[in-house]
């Protein structure tokens, strides 16, 4: 017989979701992540000025995102493109917050810019590149804010588990799984999205799972596809790169959707929403009770 789900990641039992386990709902300023709502989180992969960041957030709200994303400390593959505005960064992603009601969510790349970080965001997101720092998920944990974990580009379920395992331990049960797109012997797309994962995620563990399809495939014309594939597939939200006028993006351009391609992605996904929602209600009389995180 094969070993069950709970046998294989022994090592992480507090990730798994589990007879008598409650599904994590995460509480986020005025809303959660996990629950029934959708969320979706959009925004520019970095934020660049300050019309920049202000226009796309206004746009994303009223097309009803709920956070705005937007890269203050990038970690760029290059050291040669821009790394970022740093903590003016931060203080423009806070503003557009406050003027719009959005939650922020922003990488934090460096435990020594934690507490920063944690000042003006309402999710630290960790990105791919850093998922296996323990160091900095430790000292993220720490904050209590919600933590929004990548899968490392190279990193198997087991190696998410074992990161989400850390924070979780640490003390901070507000863990949000991203699915973000893996490297495989297929190279004509940024990534390889693994889709599979997020049907898996939301079969064995109690954790909200969203989907990346912006750095899952670096393709703008995929996205849609791509995001509708993830909310097909079980995600309890989005995170998605938008960008007033992606040609002129300092970064990620490429995959970068402008105002209208967002406005087109969020139409198309309504009835793929609608079906999560009925089977969230079908489902919700024999699956695990809701259990609301600490905030
Ligand atoms: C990002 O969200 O802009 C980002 C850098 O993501 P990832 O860590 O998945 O590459
Ligand atoms: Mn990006």
């Amino acid at each position: 017989m094969r070993e069950s789900w709970q046998e294989r990641f022994a090592e992480t039992p507090d990730v798994l979701a589990g007879p008598g386990r409650r599904r994590t709902i995460v509480p986020v300023l005025d809303f959660s992540v996990g629950g029934a709502e959708f969320i979706t989180m959009a925004g520019p992969c970095s934020v660049e000025t300050e019309h920049q960041l202000l226009s796309t957030a206004h746009h994303v709200r009223r097309a009803g995102a709920r956070v705005l994303r937007g890269g203050a400390f990038k970690p760029r593959s290059s050291p040669y493109s821009f790394q970022g505005l740093g903590l003016e960064g931060l203080k423009l992603l806070a503003a557009a917050g406050e003027a719009t009601g959005l939650a922020i969510v922003t990488e934090v790349m460096s435990e020594c810019d934690v507490p920063l970080v944690a000042d003006y965001a309402d999710i630290l997101q960790i990105g791919s590149r850093s998922m296996e720092n323990y160091t900095l998920l430790e000292e993220a944990a720490r904050t209590k804010r919600p933590i929004l974990l990548k899968r490392g580009m190279m990193a198997t379920i087991g190696d998410l588990f074992r990161s989400a395992q850390i924070i979780l331990e640490s003390g901070n049960p507000n863990v949000i799984l991203c699915e973000r797109g893996i490297r495989t012997f297929e190279t004509t797309l940024r990534n390889t999205f693994d889709a599979a994962s997020i049907a898996l995620l939301k079969q064995i563990t109690h954790l909200p799972v969203i989907a990346d399809p912006s750095h899952a495939c670096g393709d703008r014309g995929l996205v849609p596809a791509l995001a509708r594939i993830g909310v097909a597939a079980g995600a309890d939200g989005l995170l998605v790169e938008v960008h007033p006028n992606p040609d002129d993006a300092w970064s990620d351009g490429d995959q970068s959707l402008d105002f209208a391609g967002f406005d087109a992605m969020m139409k198309s996904l309504d009835p793929f929403i609608e079906l999560r929602r009925l089977q969230l209600e079908t489902h919700a009389a024999v699956e695990v009770p809701i259990m609301q995180g600490e905030g």
